[in-house]
């Protein structure tokens, strides 16, 4: 009976691909898809239908139902159980469709008579494209080996949408990858960018989907599949133990040796499908599990076997892979995720990056705003809508993309970016002025940075020195812990480039969100609130001592700034600064030259640091706010949840009052002050922070222009009483009042 079936499903298979053979138009093609599989399966009718939008089915072919319906019955998504096949992508099989839920009685169809129903999604790796229906008046569930050969001919006629084959008339049947579309997600990091997409891993495109010979069709899976799982073991010889990577590659190596795996592609071959084709049916059974799964655990999973499923379909088609030298002119990433090292290898030659999934803090986010290329992340369905080359327009203000815009769009976008290039222009003009207020008040402003691709910004921005050396940065893009002499050697270079500006470097701020690959990652309940920073630098003190003789050295006798991150009481700031006394005695017994000048900060992050006892005022050397963390803490609301993030204003008078405490804890014991979270950069904040008596501010160098622009226009006395009013009117938060003040400069 098995064998039967598969070489029914074997020999339908093969009449589809005559039909597609054919030179035929696309109406002309699925009529003949529905006339063969109703045919073959035995049925009265078999229907096709596709999504005219992504709310709307409209019947496309039919052999059976009235044909004056084609192109005139519609559903929405849920609507009948044609509609809720489409909605849910689950199969309904019923014998009694009058009363299975949902039926919706189209009298235009003639389908009351027909009482079995089998309707199966047309989707491709988990997007969906319509609907494949069979219908037959014998009262009947239709059984595993018609299903199957129904899904099969769903694949096919998935396949062939994406390969254009049914393009024709109306919306239905457009072409895909032609149309304008606007997807949305969030910024992770501003600037608007215009150029063609680049797939980091392009989508393989299965042409050959009917096997003729199922042995050569297994002997090819097999040998993909020996092939993938030596590759997955060299992968692993070389992983670093103890590491996410090895875990992820254990799972891979799990799945590629699963028999259950290999059986069920097989199996697809038995039935007529051709290698590729098996590896791809099973994917996409996979894709519908996932879209299923609500556990997070089991997802991750399911994700690793899809990236697999990937990685055998390059084998078997030899597809995807890609040089440097293909990169089309402006190129815009598109990726499901990016790892901040193969995010630098592309380098500043990108122009944007968009992801479908990603997050704010993640590193290859401050890899990217290191790099000043705009981003968006979580633009669902991007990599299904984009193909290689397709023009795009990136907003990474606000977190918009417009795949192959329309003129009107275009125009708009340019019209928008030559505004931003002026504006440009008015700040590149004052560069080199200071951001001195109507006042007469002088504010520092320095730039962040953590890559010696930075650098240049010092220059080109025109900060005074760089306020904030991320140091993890260089941790974060390796594969191994790097050494000493290699430290000391980058530092240098750092401190020549700035040509005697201040850098303030800051020790490893690892932990929370950024996990060294080479390092275990501690299984914490609240990492932001766990082991990290200069917890982890004092409890194990051989890389701070590293890092710390490296800095001394690179300094080679010039000045040198260094700041301790997340220190959280005075204790931990002597302590840290036990450690730089013992690495100073040590270089000098060695005879390496001492720095002329040696200054030691701390960033203050959380609130208890605010509150620390006046010794440690006095005694720290300098003091910088790290806002992005003291704020997430102030307002017990995680900087990397996107439901909370936005929820608390930085402007909110509650911070604000906090802050201005600070100020005058700093003022009181001349302790030069300055802040260096990322909301320095917003030139409204900045406004507000200078107002309340911050005289320095370290920023993405970026936004030097803008900042010093707005600051050059204001008096910060009237700010300072537009702040104070709006808190004694008892408002929540300054930004209203301080927009209105700006509404009414000249
Ligand atoms: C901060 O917390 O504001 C800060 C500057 O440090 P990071 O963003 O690197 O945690
Ligand atoms: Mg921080």
């Amino acid at each position: 009976m098995v064998e039967r079936a598969e070489s029914e499903s074997r020999k339908l298979l093969g009449r589809l691909r005559d039909t597609m053979a054919n030179e035929t138009a696309g109406q002309e093609r699925l009529d003949q898809i529905t006339h063969l599989t109703a045919d073959s399966m035995g049925t009265e009718v078999c229907s096709i239908y596709l999504f005219r939008d992504e709310e709307t089915l409209e019947l496309c072919a039919t052999q059976g139902l009235k044909p004056e319906a084609v192109h005139q019955t519609r559903m929405k998504l849920g609507e009948g159980l044609v509609g809720r096949v489409a909605r849910t992508g689950k199969i309904v099989n019923t014998a009694n469709a009058p009363s299975a839920r949902g039926f919706r009685y189209m009298a235009e169809t003639g389908e009351e008579i027909y009482s079995s129903f089998l309707g199966i999604p047309i989707q491709r790796l988990g997007e969906k494209l319509g609907v494949l229906v069979v219908q037959s008046k014998q009262a009947r569930e239709f059984i595993a080996d018609e299903i199957y050969a129904l899904e099969v001919v769903a694949m096919v006629l998935a396949e062939m949408t994406e390969l254009g084959a049914f393009v024709g008339e109306g919306a239905a049947l457009r072409a895909r990858h032609t149309e304008p579309v606007l997807l949305r997600g969030s910024t992770a990091q501003e600037g608007t960018a215009e150029g063609h997409v680049w797939l980091h891993e392009p989508r393989v495109v299965v042409t050959n989907l009917v096997g003729d010979d199922p042995a050569r069709e297994r002997a090819r899976l097999l040998e993909a599949v020996e092939n993938l799982r030596i590759s997955v073991d060299q992968l692993l010889a070389g992983a670093v133990e103890d590491t996410e990577q090895v875990q992820v590659l254990e799972a891979y190596r799990m799945f590629a040796n699963s028999k259950g795996w290999l059986r069920r592609m097989e199996e697809n071959i038995d039935r007529g499908l051709s290698a590729e084709a098996a590896v791809e049916k099973e994917q996409s059974d996979v894709r519908a599990r996932m879209s299923q799964a609500n556990d997070p655990y089991l997802r991750e999973r399911l994700q690793d076997l899809d990236d697999l499923s990937n990685r055998l379909l390059r084998i078997l088609t030899g597809q995807g892979v890609q040089t440097g030298a293909d990169l089309p002119e402006s190129p815009i990433l598109v990726a499901r995720n990016i790892g901040p090292g193969e995010l630098l290898e592309y380098g500043r030659k990108l122009k944007g990056i968009i992801l479908e999934e990603g997050s704010v803090g993640s590193h290859a986010a401050i890899v990217a705003r290191a790099l000043a290329i705009p981003l968006v992340i979580h633009v669902k369905r991007i990599q299904n809508e984009a193909l290689n080359g397709d023009h795009v327009m990136l907003d990474g203000d606000q977190g918009i993309v417009h795949l192959r815009p329309d003129d009107t769009v275009v125009t708009a976008f340019r019209d928008k970016m030559a505004m931003q290039a002026k504006a440009q222009e008015r700040y590149a003009s004052i560069r080199d002025k200071s951001a001195i207020t109507l006042c007469g008040k002088t504010i520092r402003l320095d730039m962040n940075a953590g890559l010696m691709a930075d650098l240049p910004s010092l220059e080109s921005s025109g900060a005074e020195g760089v306020g904030l050396f991320r140091t993890e940065l260089q941790f974060l893009v390796r594969s191994q812990m790097p050494k000493r002499n290699e430290l000391a050697a980058l530092y240098a270079r750092v401190l020549d480039a700035a040509q005697g500006k201040r850098v303030v470097f800051r020790t490893l701020d690892i932990g929370s969100d950024k996990v060294l690959p080479y390092m275990q990652a501690q299984d914490e309940p609240n990492p932001a609130l766990g082991w990290r920073a200069i917890r982890v630098g004092l409890d194990k003190p051989g890389v701070m001592r590293m890092q710390l003789q490296a800095l001394l050295r690179a300094a080679n006798g010039r000045p040198l700034s260094i700041m301790f991150p997340f220190v959280a009481q005075y204790e931990e700031y002597t302590a840290a600064r036990a450690e730089v006394d013992k690495a100073i005695a040590r270089e000098s017994k060695l005879g390496h030259v001492l720095p002329e000048q040696l200054e030691i900060g701390a960033m203050l992050e959380t609130p208890s640091l605010a509150f620390a006892c006046k010794k440690f005022y006095e005694e720290v050397e300098f003091v910088s706010i790290g806002g992005n963390d003291l704020k997430q803490f102030f307002f017990a609301a995680d900087r990397e949840n996107e439901r909370v993030r936005r929820r608390y204003d930085t402007l909110n008078v509650s911070f604000l009052t906090f802050l201005e405490d600070i100020v005058a804890r700093c003022t009181a014991t001349n302790t030069p002050l300055s802040f260096c979270g990322e909301d320095a950069g917003r030139p409204v904040e900045a406004l507000c922070l200078a107002a309340i008596g911050l005289n320095a501010l370290s920023m993405r160098p970026a936004s030097i222009g803008p900042v010093k622009h707005l600051l050059r226009r204001c008096n910060l006395d009237d700010v300072r009483t537009v702040i104070h009013d709006a808190r004694d009117a008892g408002e929540q938060s300054v930004r209203p009042a301080v927009m209105e003040y700006l509404r009414g400069l000249s």
